[in-house]
This record gives structure tokens, C-alpha cells and sequence, in this order.
């Protein structure tokens, strides 16, 4: 007898990083501006961060600071792709497979439409499922909508692996 297949899960994430002016800012794995970047204790990637804790969500893993304290110096300026390798590991040591995610970037600066390809491409293989991404202004509200900040939401659903 097999177990019987298992529920499917979901999870959401949020991340919001300050700009500051100088270095790059990462989005979703690509590089999409040179002369600002995230402040952040890693590369500041607020779509990769959302996206771990969705994952880390589904199955009940806490968030992505616990796994990633940001005062570790092992994670100073780190490729935020490697916390969402750990992340998958997570979710098929538990016998999940990501079905699929929805991301959404909101940021007045910069401009990211012109990247969502690329960003799609990316967190596709990264989590090997298809990825949507959407990257909207926040209408000029609060410190986003300033261009102080990016932010990013994160959803996702787990379905048994088997
Ligand atoms: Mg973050």
C-alpha cells in the first residue's frame, strides 16, 4: 500500500528593500539597473527573498531569516539564488514539488517591465515550475511609490511530488 497522496500547500511571502544610490540591483536573479542597488545584508534581491518565504511557508519552515540570519557574515552580499537552491531542497526533501508561483514587484525605480522575460526564465529553472512575474509602480504611495524602496510579494503552491 502507498501513502495516500498528500494535500496540496500554499504559501506567501513579502520582502521590501531601501534603495541607495551606487552598486546594482537584482531583481528575481537578473540584473536590472547599474548606479542603484538594494540595502540589504545580501544582494537584496526582494523577489528571490519573497519567493523563499513563500516557499518556506508552504511546508511550515519559518522564513527566510531564520535560515539566513543577516547577521551571518556568511550571507554578507550573498547571491540570494543560493537561499532559494536551499529553499528547494526543503520543499523536496518533503516530497513537494513547486506546481506554481506568482511574483509581483512593485517599484517606481526602475522601470523593470522590460526584464520580466528574462526574471520569468530565471525563477522558472530556479524552482522548475513555471514562474508569472508582475512589476507594477506603487502609484506613488508611500516609500515605494517615492522610489525609496522596492517591495515584493510572493505566492506559491506545493503539490506532492509522486
Ligand atoms: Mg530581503
Amino acid at each position: 500500500m502507498s501513502d495516500p497522496p498528500r494535500d496540496p500547500r500554499i504559501g506567501i511571502g513579502h520582502d521590501i528593500h531601501r534603495l541607495r544610490e551606487g552598486g546594482r540591483l537584482v531583481v528575481g536573479g537578473v540584473v536590472v539597473a547599474e548606479g542603484i542597488s538594494a540595502d540589504a545584508h545580501s544582494d537584496g534581491d526582494v523577489a528571490i527573498h519573497a519567493l523563499v518565504d513563500a516557499l518556506l511557508g508552504a511546508i511550515g519552515a519559518g522564513d527566510i531569516g531564520e535560515h539566513f540570519p543577516n547577521t551571518d557574515p556568511r550571507w554578507k552580499d550573498a547571491d540570494s539564488t543560493q537561499f532559494l537552491s536551499h529553499a528547494m531542497t526543503l520543499v523536496r526533501r518533503q516530497g513537494y514539488r513547486v506546481a506554481n508561483a506568482d511574483v509581483s514587484v512593485l517599484a517606481e525605480r526602475p522601470r523593470l517591465k522590460a526584464f520580466k522575460p528574462r526574471m520569468v526564465e530565471r525563477l522558472s529553472a530556479l524552482v522548475g515550475a513555471p514562474v508569472n512575474v508582475k512589476a507594477g509602480t506603487n502609484e506613488r504611495c508611500d516609500a515605494v511609490g517615492r522610489g525609496e524602496a522596492i517591495a515584493c510579494h510572493a505566492a506559491v503552491l506545493l503539490v506532492c511530488a509522486s
